[in-house]
């Protein structure tokens, strides 16, 4: 990628693009942007383009509205053309923004700097975090008039193979638009539920994830609805079925090297890792909100469907919350499973790291890890082995947030003030509507 703003400048025109989108995240994981034509290249790269903060969910008071867009130029790519119409018209392209204050400053509610305030923290520590994801969506009939639905495309199951598979073009698709935008896939197949899809990207450093998870899901949304479906992100659509998930795989590294493996240590772990691992438990509870923050988030955190219940970790089996990977050397990781794909990526990962990081501070032991399936386990069982259970509602995840000082000190006093208040009012308008499902129980028993 180019490296100084007049690079850059010549590439554009060098490349005929006629629009540039200055791309940033409100603190709800809404990607939001302003696209400027050719004659604002040279005011946008300078970082002059201002906008109306307080028109964007969680972010300032009225009287202090103006806010700048200081694009990093490390983020710059050209978007394929999604369309037989998008190949005609100029071309587009796109630069990630910081949110800055007139006076330059960052603004502390902008969730990208929250993320690089922590990845900074650790850099401080000699640590670099790399995460790699595995999101997960469903593609999903429209009707005639376009809207969605939750009819599933297709009644296939996992690793199905085409023509049972119908998204096997789709997912290919989508795989080649994000190599042509510098991704390297990994992999791509059909997850367990009918309509399910999982396609996973190269781990990175953290923040280049976060920028990647944004850019992933306007991607797959963009191309689904350009075969007249609707992707979806909703993290549990069809009750009874698996919900989509959205693993993150977190290591660290010192001076290159995996700070996570020590082939002495115990399962081939470092006390790095440890720590690490220990701090993540330590603050499950407290940072549910930030990585499952929809009320329908918790419909997928119940027993049964692959995704995590209980707060514990486990080398091998897939119902503990913290997952190691069979792997050593370079790939020691550690799978963390709760958070789902509706999460803001930037504070998920902050929220991660601030976990890891204060288990490493505090030098925090993991108990130990369990190799059973806890959905066997009995009630005592679990009080044996000390395995609590995640919130149970977004009302409980909250009420943790608010008591885990590590976590909502990684968020800032703004985006704490800002996320509570939105969640607090999403928890009030679900519980005081009527469900179909209490009607459908009661209305004519009693
Ligand atoms: N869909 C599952 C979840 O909700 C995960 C399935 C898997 O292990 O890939 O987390
Ligand atoms: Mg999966
Ligand atoms: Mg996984």
């Amino acid at each position: 990628p180019p490296q100084t703003a007049q690079d850059l400048l010549a590439t554009l025109s060098a490349e005929g693009v006629e629009f540039l989108r200055l791309q940033f995240t409100d603190i709800l994981g809404t990607t939001k942007n302003v696209e400027v034509p050719r004659s604002q290249f040279e005011k946008a790269l300078r970082g002059d383009v201002t906008f109306d903060g307080s028109a964007v969910e969680g972010f300032t008071r009225v009287e202090e509205s103006d806010m700048l867009l200081s694009p990093d130029l490390s983020t710059f790519l050209i978007y394929p053309p999604f369309s037989p119409e998008d190949a005609l018209g100029g071309r587009i392209a796109r630069l990630i923004c910081d949110v800055t204050l007139p006076d330059g400053a960052p603004f502390e509610g902008d969730p990208r700097f929250v993320l690089r305030r922590q990845v900074e923290r650790a850099r401080t520590l000699g640590f670099e975090m790399f995460v790699g994801t595995e999101p997960e969506f469903f593609l999903f009939e429209r009707t005639a008039a376009g809207v969605g639905s939750t009819v599933t495309h297709d009644r296939a199951g996992y690793f199905d193979l085409a023509p049972i598979d119908k998204g096997e073009r789709i997912r290919r698709e989508i795989t080649q638009k994000l190599v042509q935008m510098g991704f390297e896939i990994e992999a791509a197949h059909h997850e367990v539920a009918p309509g399910q899809h999982e396609i996973d990207f190269r781990y990175a450093p953290a923040l280049e994830t976060a920028d990647r998870i944004a850019t992933f899901k306007f991607v797959v949304k963009r191309v689904a609805l350009e075969h007249g479906l609707l992707a979806s992100f909703l993290p549990k659509p069809i009750a009874g079925v698996n919900g989509s998930g959205m693993h993150c795989h977190l290591s660290l590294f010192r001076e290159g090297h995996n700070a996570f493996a020590d082939p002495a240590g115990e399962h081939g772990l470092s006390a790095t890792a440890r720590h690490f691992i220990a701090g993540v438990l330590e603050h499950a509870g407290g940072m549910t909100a930030i990585t499952n923050p929809l009320v329908n988030s918790y419909k997928r955190l119940v027993p049964g469907y692959e995704a995590p219940v209980n707060v514990a970790w486990s080398t091998s089996n897939r119902t503990a919350l913290i997952r190691i990977p069979a792997k050593r050397g370079n790939s020691t990781r550690a799978e963390v499973r709760m958070p789902d794909p509706s999460c803001n990526p930037y504070l998920a990962l902050a929220a991660m790291l601030a976990a890891g990081l204060d288990g490493i501070a505090q030098e925090l032991e993991p108990p130990p890890a369990i190799a059973r399936n806890i959905f066997r386990m009995t009630v005592r069982e679990k009080r044996h082995h000390r395995i609590r259970e995640l919130p149970a509602d977004l009302r409980e995840a909250v009420d943790e947030l608010e008591k885990d000082p590590v976590v909502a000190g990684a968020l800032g006093d703004h985006v704490m003030e800002h996320f509570v208040a939105a969640k607090r009012a999403e928890w009030r308008e679900y519980s005081t509507t009527v469900h179909p499902w209490e009607l459908e129980r009661a209305l004519d028993l009693i």
